[in-house]
């Protein structure tokens, strides 16, 4: 167990004066252990004192085992209890030669620390850690791991340097800066990162005269401003089918005024919201289809970022009841193959989403007649090259450019002298309705082109989002 040796002694006498707590002075005085730091403040200050009282052969004393358990109980159990209790209390006297005058003079006289503004003292008691339990409690999450995340006052780095050069001149030693890093797990903030630039920039002979050292020691104690709970974000993952020509897939807001009722994202969403109990959700998913497509097949895949859940626990068969609720409450989209993924596996979904085939049924019209031998040569192209300039539809919001896009196959299926419906496989990223009627001779070829005669789209389906992921379930 790692104490405190007789090299430390003019830290403690230093600091200890200064009015620096017991547990700074023991991050100072580089000691590793943990368990040390459990002690009660009160009984670390008694220790810290009977480590000065002792000679240097004695050294060795300072140890804490003999205290730890019944101490620890004893506060835990009574927090409230003044010196007096303590005194009747039979696991205290076993701190060596603690008189009464001593105990009752460190316990009026509980100073705010100069280094940490007392967060290594009244937040390291027992009445706090309470008040996060039960912080934690109410909030109703479900979890397996937790990280504790503290964010310190910037000015504490600026104290903590104070300390750390009052130190170094008066030891005339180098000590290991090591030792004089702030806490981990903080949150960084602007602030907080310009002071340590600052301290990291400024010269020690300008410091000294900007700040004192020893710091002083402050009045009030450091107030926790804020318990908050947070889990980490979860995910869900599955495929869609839109039968809708009447529903966009992210909600459709122009100027602040919405334009249809509702979405794909918001018609599954809701469900998992509210299933999971989360602040908000990403949504995510593999291409979009216009407002006026239907996504058919096995459907696209998406997945969907729940930020914030209270519940993150679900069983397969759960997911299947939630997917069952999304696809009894719309008749306009279904899910399927809904799971939870991990944030990596979403990757999957969007890598090399342009190398990826989509297939296509496009319901297409002609202005002049056709018979079904004018159409059928269509069947034979394959892998037909394209150039298609930004549709003039998107120019507003994407950058004009030409892009090179692949047909790799198209099969034509007659209806009348008019109508024909065509099935196409494309790279993914292809203008189909431009591909149709060639946006002005923006799309080359086009079907227009290939015909020789005027055509137009009147519908079209998504049949296939040729994407692996996420896994197909049996249900
Ligand atoms: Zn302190």
């Amino acid at each position: 167990m790692s104490s405190l040796t007789e090299k430390d002694r003019p830290i403690v006498q230093l600091l200890l004066n200064a009015g620096t707590c017991p547990r700074c002075i023991l991050r100072f005085c580089s000691v590793g252990s943990q368990m040390l730091y459990r002690h009660p403040y009160k009984d670390l200050m008694k220790v810290l004192k009977e480590f000065l009282k002792n000679g240097p052969e004695k050294e060795d004393t300072v140890c804490f085992d003999v205290v730890d358990p019944p101490c620890k109980r004893i506060r835990l159990e009574h927090p409230e209890e003044g010196p007096e209790d303590l005194n009747h209390n039979g696991a205290l006297q076993q701190i060596p030669q603690v008189n009464d005058e001593n105990t009752a003079v460190e316990n009026s006289d509980v100073k705010v620390c100069n280094v940490c503004l007392g967060i290594l003292q009244e937040f390291c008691e027992a009445d706090f850690v309470k008040k996060v339990c039960q912080k934690v409690n109410s909030a109703d999450y479900q979890f397996t791991s937790f990280v504790f995340s503290v964010s310190l006052p910037p000015q504490l780095s600026v104290r903590e340097r104070a300390a750390w050069l009052v130190l170094k001149q008066e030891m005339r030693a180098t000590a290991c800066p090591d030792c004089f890093k702030p806490a981990k797990n903080k949150q960084s903030v602007f602030t907080r990162m310009a002071v340590i630039k600052a301290l990291e920039k400024i010269k020690e002979e300008d410091f000294l005269k900007h700040f004192p050292c020893p710091p002083s020691s402050p009045k009030n104690l450091c107030v926790a401003l804020e318990i908050q709970c947070n889990n980490g974000a979860v995910f869900v993952a599955g495929r869609y089918n839109k039968y809708s020509r009447n529903l966009p897939q992210t909600p459709w807001i122009i100027d602040g005024e919405r334009k249809l009722e509702s979405s794909v994202e918001e018609l599954i969403s809701e469900h998992l919201m509210a299933e999971f109990k989360a602040d908000s959700f990403n949504f995510s998913s593999s291409g979009r289809e216009d407002v006026d497509v239907r996504t058919l097949g096995n459907g696209r895949p998406f997945a969907i970022e729940l930020v914030n859940p209270r519940r993150i626990h679900f069983t397969a068969e759960e997911m299947k009841r939630l997917q069952q609720t999304i696809n009894t409450s719309s008749d306009k989209i279904q899910v399927r193959d809904l799971q939870l993924v991990t944030r990596e596996a979403i990757g999957r979904m969007k890598e090399g989403e342009e190398e990826k085939t989509k297939t296509y049924s496009a319901l297409i019209w002609t202005e002049k007649a056709i018979q079904k031998e004018d159409i059928a040569f269509l069947d034979d192209i394959k892998e037909l090259k394209l150039d298609q300039k930004t549709p003039l539809r998107v120019l507003h919001r994407r950058p004009l450019a030409v892009r090179c896009r692949i047909i790799h196959t198209m099969r034509s299926e007659y209806i009348d002298e008019h109508h024909f419906r065509l099935h196409l496989k494309t790279q993914a990223g292809t203008y189909i309705k431009e591909f149709v009627h060639g946006d002005f001779g923006r799309t080359k070829p086009n079907i227009g082109s290939l015909l020789n005669r005027t055509a137009d789209i009147l519908e079209l389906d998504v049949e296939s989002v040729d994407v692996d992921w996420p896994p197909t379930l049996d249900n």
